[in-house]
């Protein structure tokens, strides 16, 4: 399939869950069992638009490391066992791992704890060039954080900066650092992956039963289900005041795995495939230094 096909199929794929003006955002609206035109005996197709769309990424990834200008930030958010790291070992299973780090965000040290909380994903943000994954982020500070007020509590903040307008400031200065970001030439993609409270039960009830699944199983992974409502409208109004043109939200569906992977996929496509990479040319003087180890290498 030729590159502009390609981009044109992961436009198809990926608009209808990108959102880039959170206001009217409602999340009952993006169904996780969606799975647009495509059909459960579709899944092939869907496996083999993957693979292609793999290969488009490791292509679009070599651009972006030899242009150095920008970087790619994704952030994957999603309740436990939505499918995050499978969908970033599938989407990134072609991309050069030297092009390429991944970063997971959990509880904060006392380190961390020892600075503002934006302060560990800075120090991990990607090089020019390349592509940064975070496995959740400092999103975690208006999720966990917001529905366990004991966190907050820990983060050492004068009192008299803990209002009730703490998360609205701290949406804020979220959207202000990603515009920071985009102005220094880092592309940031935010997937949310939108799974069911009923097909996370499925899954947990699959990690119980299967012994080679029983070490993804945590208790503390059932306390925080416990909480699902509270999580769901903490995700609706960070995707409300979060998302913008230039750092979108995408609510991915994650009740079949196979159709998250093929939307993000194409989600990453969409935006590397407009920022119009192309590999640098050389100069004159480069040219000739080419033609002339050529010539040494014919003679011998
Ligand atoms: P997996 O379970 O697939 O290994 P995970 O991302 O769920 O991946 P865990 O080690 O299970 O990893 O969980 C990390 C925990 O750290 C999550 O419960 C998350 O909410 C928590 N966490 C992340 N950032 C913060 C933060 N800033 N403050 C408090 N808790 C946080
Ligand atoms: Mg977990």
């Amino acid at each position: 399939m030729k590159s502009k096909e390609i981009a044109k199929q992961a436009r198809k794929l990926a608009e209808p869950f990108c959102i880039t003006k959170g206001k009217e955002f409602r999340l009952k609206d993006i169904d996780p069992n969606d799975t647009l035109w495509l059909k459960d005996e579709d899944k092939p197709k869907a496996t083999e638009a993957l693979s292609t769309g793999v290969d488009a990424l490791s292509h679009y990834q070599e651009m972006l490391y030899a242009d150095d200008k920008r970087s790619l930030l994704l952030i994957f958010q999603a309740m436990d066992a939505a499918g995050k790291d499978g969908a970033i070992k599938h989407v990134l299973s072609g991309v050069n791992p030297q092009g390429c780090d991944v970063h997971s965000f959990k509880t904060p040290t006392s380190e961390d704890l020892d600075h503002d909380y934006l302060w560990r994903s800075m120090k991990v943000l990607p090089n020019r060039g390349r592509i940064g994954i975070f496995n959740r982020s400092y999103y975690e500070e208006v999720l966990v954080v917001r529905v366990h007020p004991a966190f907050l509590e820990k983060q050492k903040l004068p009192p008299e900066l803990v209002t009730r307008h703490i998360w609205q400031e701290r949406f804020e200065d979220i959207r202000n650092f990603e515009q920071y970001l985009t102005r220094n030439g880092t592309v940031v993609l935010k997937f949310f992956l939108h799974l069911s409270k009923k097909e996370q039960k499925r899954r947990f009830m699959e990690r119980l039963e299967d012994p080679d699944k029983h070490w993804k199983f945590s208790s503390s992974d059932m306390a925080e289900r416990a909480f699902w409502d509270q999580y769901m409208e903490a995700y609706e109004d960070m995707i409300q005041h979060t998302a913008t043109p230039n750092a979108p939200w995408y609510v991915v569906p994650a009740d079949n795995k196979w159709f998250t992977r093929v939307v993000v996929a194409a989600a990453i496509i969409q935006a590397l495939s407009g920022l119009d990479l192309k590999f640098p040319k050389v100069d004159k003087p480069k040219l000739k230094e080419l033609a002339a180890a050529k010539a040494v290498l014919e003679k011998k």
